[in-house]
């Protein structure tokens, strides 16, 4: 990946056959603009410009994510313990959150999203969750339990979660911290780069 310099900010651009729609990537030292085969350079730059206090602020906290990710300790849980963890966290939350639909929870390798909930009643964790603390995993599994009472982050959702974690912001930059850490972040962006 080339990189330039626009105004400060660091900018490199990344094309891929398979992308149809231009894509901004914020990352600590600058940013990553994804874009279709035939789209020619500028259209980065462009898009840069027009988004750019939004990059800024989004890096600012990156930045704080990067401070904090250097004091972290990293549990150290087999793929097997962190399966068993979050079904049992599961379980607690589907007692404790009223409307809420008994889940399953399976483990496995994610690209860029610490879990997901399919309305088949399945919980899907990334598999390196298993290097985060407890109170981080109940963080997960609760906000993907109160996806049973409402698929969207709207105003129920938010209610719900908000209800068990009311650190919501702390556990969110926390969580951000890890994932500079373990390399989620740019989990995505690497693959690009070597297609
Ligand atoms: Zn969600």
């Amino acid at each position: 990946m080339d990189a330039e310099v626009s105004d400060g900010l660091k900018v490199r651009v990344v094309r891929s056959g398979r992308r149809k729609r231009a894509k901004i990537v914020v990352v600590p030292d600058g940013v990553v603009v994804l874009l279709p085969m035939r789209v020619g350079e500028e259209v980065a730059y462009e898009l840069v410009e027009r988004f750019r206090a939004w990059i800024e602020r989004w890096r600012s906290v990156l930045v704080e994510a990067v401070e904090i990710s250097k004091t972290l300790r990293p549990a150290s849980r087999t793929v097997e313990e962190l399966k068993e963890l979050a079904s049992k966290i599961a379980d607690e939350a589907v007692k404790k959150i009223p409307g809420a639909r008994p889940c399953r929870v399976i483990v496995r390798k994610m690209r860029s999203s610490w879990g997901s909930y399919s309305s088949k009643g399945v919980i899907t964790v990334n598999k390196l969750a298993r290097f985060l603390p407890d109170n981080l995993i109940s963080f997960i599994v609760y906000h993907e339990v109160c996806h049973t009472v409402s698929r969207r982050h709207d105003r129920r959702f938010r209610e719900c979660l908000q209800e068990y974690f009311p650190n919501k912001e702390e556990l969110e930059k926390e969580l951000l911290a890890y994932e500079v850490r373990l390399g989620l972040i740019t989990a995505g962006l690497d693959e690009l780069s070597h297609s």
